[in-house]
């Protein structure tokens, strides 16, 4: 397999997560049981899942003039990411997740912070690291006008354009149109096309009138082929610390494979997320092209 060129679009955040016995009630203030910060955001971490697997990855994001920027750039760069494309924007800060576990349940409020002040100006500065991609690969936790203006790029180019629509939102008419493969989980396509949450799995693929590859969690991935025929990938049976991340680690695996067809990317996608969650933190359990290929022996 050449080596795959990925440019990914997407967020950079700290993740910050307290751990606590319980939640705490509006207006007290209780004492945590720990504390620790991990390197996130779905753009950062699929670049750098798709960089651990071999891909050269560039990444377009923005970050704030601080700390928490300086280390999440040099944290990209350790792990072979390109970021000449990340602007720093001393006016915002670096965006961070603020996550507080407890009672085996999580609260997470994200500040967009450096994320949310780029432009679909910024975007088309960038044109050149999207036409040379072999794949795009993109989130929703930049501007929808952002998404939208790399969408089009990608379409200019004739590129792939891998669209991860997470955080869950509707998406805009045409950028549906736009997007070589949608990769939700069933909540996220739901809300996607505008349905209720309830309906059943393979009516939402049906209903996208696209390429759909659905994580579905431990339950492995459902996808329809170009004839339009759904199939399931199993998962792979781990023994999971943390699921943070593991929805990333899938895109970027997809992305890694995408060129040997849609069953074996998805199968490699569904083993690489199964790593990913047997260790602590989104970017901590990603494996390397070496780890996956042993893991599929
Ligand atoms: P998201 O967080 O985006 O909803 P999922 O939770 O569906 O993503 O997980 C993405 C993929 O990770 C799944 O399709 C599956 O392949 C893998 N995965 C998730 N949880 C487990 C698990 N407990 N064991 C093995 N694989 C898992």
């Amino acid at each position: 397999m050449t080596t795959p060129k990925i440019t990914v679009i997407g967020s950079i955040n700290m993740d910050l997560v307290t751990r606590s016995p319980r939640f705490p009630q509006v207006g007290e203030t209780l004492l945590g049981s720990g504390f620790q910060r991990f390197m996130g955001g779905k753009g950062a971490n699929q670049a750098v899942a798709a960089a651990r697997l071999g891909a050269e990855v560039q990444m377009i994001g923005a970050i704030g003039e601080d700390d928490f920027g300086r280390e999440l750039l040099a944290n990209l760069q350790h792990e072979g990411v390109n970021t000449e494309a990340v602007k720093v924007l001393p006016a915002l800060p670096s965006g961070i997740a603020n996550i507080t576990v407890a009672e085996g349940d999580n609260h997470i409020i994200v500040v967009s912070g450096a994320n949310f002040g780029i432009t679909p100006a910024d975007i088309e500065a960038e044109e050149a690291r999207i036409a040379a991609a072999d794949i795009v690969l993109c989130q929703l936790e930049i501007p929808m006008d952002c998404v939208l203006a790399a969408a089009r790029l990608a379409k200019k180019h004739a590129r792939p354009f891998v669209l991860n629509p997470a955080p869950a939102q509707a998406l805009p008419a045409e950028l549906r149109s736009l997007v070589s493969v949608l990769t939700p989980n069933a909540y996220e396509l739901a809300l996607s096309l505008g349905l209720p949450t309830d309906t059943p799995v393979e009516t939402l693929i049906r209903q996208s009138g696209c390429q759909v590859v659905m994580t579905l969690g431990s339950d492995g991935a459902l996808y329809n082929d170009d004839t339009g025929i759904l199939h399931r990938q199993s998962t792979f049976k781990v023994n999971p610390v943390d699921t943070t991340g593991a929805g990333d680690t899938f895109n970027a695996a997809l992305a890694v494979f995408w060129q040997q067809g849609i069953a074996p990317a998805v199968k490699q996608a569904c083993a690489a997320a199964a790593l990913s969650v047997t260790k602590a933190g989104a970017q901590g359990g990603m494996p390397t092209a070496a780890e996956l290929a042993d893991f599929l022996k």
